[in-house]
């Protein structure tokens, strides 16, 4: 546990951790390259405290907007502030309140792990005896390596080594660039248990990802961009519930004929013999619930399959929405995308 995160005092703390308005980068022609605009007129408000998602595909323009705020990439306009601090006009201040694990691996490979945390926190000015950086390493499950040379470690251990470089000064917003990449499945609950614990903690967490599941079961609150657009911006249980093509497959030990008459107020299809496919709304109905009413036909199943929405057909469904704030017309448990 860290002893020392910052809290959230009143009288420090404004009520957005990151304030983004008619955030654009156009990143300039290089050689042969054309001129990128890699976003384009962002307004993204970061609540303090939040466990922040910010989805989108390969390309949306995540890491862009991750390096402005983290002061590596110059915007072409538009303003950002960091806990109040505006980046361009009090950067000093704004890049001290963030912490930032970068997309790449980038480490040292000569330093060891306990090295590499007291350089940061000398580069961040934090005096020696408020350095704690045994008990970062402790944290985040590197003790035993704190004094092995860097490029001994797995890529998880990197990773996490990252996060704890990014904590030494304890700013109260950390931002994570999509951390999980080649992360294995363990590593992956070390990392988030321990970035859980910095948010409830009172750390605000940004965290960038192109898995729609990640961000689900992490964040409170979810942007989506594409092509550098922000195309959503709400409550993960809102969000979800917009998004109403969960499917789940169930594979039969026999064949069936045709659909059971008490299945028929799913929206179900028999794809083979063996095989149902059920859509459903997250939101109305649970995968239990289709599940238990299968056993109660009399069913036996040899295998499950859950299918999430992809991203792609999460765009085609939100920016179909004519209005996002009006509730979903559509009939009630069809399970049907609007049109
Ligand atoms: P994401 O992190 O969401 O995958 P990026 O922010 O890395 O997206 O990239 C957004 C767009 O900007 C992409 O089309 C990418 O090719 C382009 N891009 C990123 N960095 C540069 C750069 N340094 N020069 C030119 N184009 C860039
Ligand atoms: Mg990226």
């Amino acid at each position: 546990m860290l002893q020392n995160a910052p809290k959230n005092t009143p009288e420090n703390a404004p009520e957005n951790a990151v304030e983004i308005r008619g955030l654009t980068k156009v990143y300039k022609a290089q050689g042969k390259g054309a001129e990128k605009q890699a976003l384009t007129d962002l307004n993204l408000d970061i609540p303090r405290g939040s466990f922040f998602g910010l989805l989108g595909p390969n390309g949306a323009g995540k890491s862009t907007l991750i390096n402005i705020l983290a002061g590596l990439v110059l915007k072409t306009s538009g303003t950002a502030r960091i806990w109040g601090h505006d980046i361009t006009g009090a950067t000093r201040a704004a890049k001290r309140a963030i912490g930032i694990v970068p997309q790449e691996l980038n480490i040292d490979p000569y330093f060891s792990p306990l090295e590499m945390l007291e350089v940061q926190a000398g580069l961040y000015g934090v005096p020696e005896d408020q350095r704690r950086s045994a008990e970062i390493l402790e944290a985040v499950g590197l003790s035993d390596k704190a004094n092995s040379y860097a490029r001994t470690l797995s890529g998880g251990m990197r990773r996490r080594l990252l996060v704890a470089k990014a904590m030494v000064h304890s700013p109260p917003v950390l931002v994570l660039d999509e951390p999980t990449a080649g992360v294995d499945v363990e590593l992956r609950r070390q990392l988030w248990t321990y970035v859980r614990e910095l948010n409830e903690q009172g750390v605000t967490i940004l965290l960038t990802t192109h898995y729609l599941e990640e961000a689900e079961e992490l964040c409170d609150r979810i942007a989506i961009i594409n092509h550098g657009k922000l195309i959503a911006c709400d409550e993960t249980k809102n969000l979800m519930g917009k998004l109403d093509n969960k499917r789940v497959t169930v594979m039969l030990t026999e064949d069936l004929g045709e659909i059971p008459e008490s299945l028929k107020r799913f929206n179900v299809n028999l794809i083979d013999a063996r095989e149902l496919e059920f859509c459903y709304q997250p939101s109305r109905v649970q995968s239990s619930e289709i599940l238990a009413a299968v056993q109660d036909a009399g069913l036996t199943f040899a295998e499950l399959a859950t299918k999430e929405p992809e991203l792609e057909d999460i765009f085609v469904q939100l920016t179909s929405q004519p209005d996002p704030g009006q509730p979903d017309p559509g009939q009630p448990g069809t399970g049907q995308p609007p049109a």
